[in-house]
């Protein structure tokens, strides 16, 4: 089940916008979009966009400096998201796996650092991309 949050609503305009886009989405083309319907100051939208990240409304694809609509309905945490991404296509996933975040929540390396949050993004052909390679 989707989890409610109470979203102002800038941030409903601008989750809206994010979720209907279907693919990460620039900051500039946010705020082009947000401006059709009203809010026009960047700060606003900016203010929107960072609340939005820290109730895992939506995540940043910090490579590409872009956001997307989180697709993991049991996502509420900002500070662990994974990704696939598409290098010729540009499609970015979501990646929701257990052993990865099991794996992950325990990792630990020979530094001692203890991590409190991890952004990782994978690099690689989507099957469509691949398919098309091989035929
Ligand atoms: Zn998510
Ligand atoms: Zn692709």
């Amino acid at each position: 089940m989707q989890k409610i949050h109470n979203l102002s609503k800038n941030q409903k305009i601008i989750f809206d916008i994010i979720d209907k886009s279907g693919g990460p989405m620039k900051a500039y083309s946010i705020l082009f979009n947000v401006q059709k319907k009203g809010i026009k100051a960047p700060l606003q939208v900016y203010r929107a966009l960072d609340k939005l990240i820290e109730i895992g409304k939506i995540h940043k694809i910090e490579s590409k400096n872009a956001f997307v609509a989180c697709k993991n309905s049991n996502c509420e945490i900002s500070n662990a998201t994974a990704f696939s991404i598409c290098e010729k296509c540009e499609k970015v996933t979501e990646l929701n796996n257990p052993k990865l975040s099991k794996y992950l929540s325990n990792f630990e390396d020979n530094t001692g650092m203890s991590y409190r949050r991890y952004n990782l993004e994978f690099y690689g052909l989507c099957r469509r991309c691949d398919n098309k390679k091989a035929s």
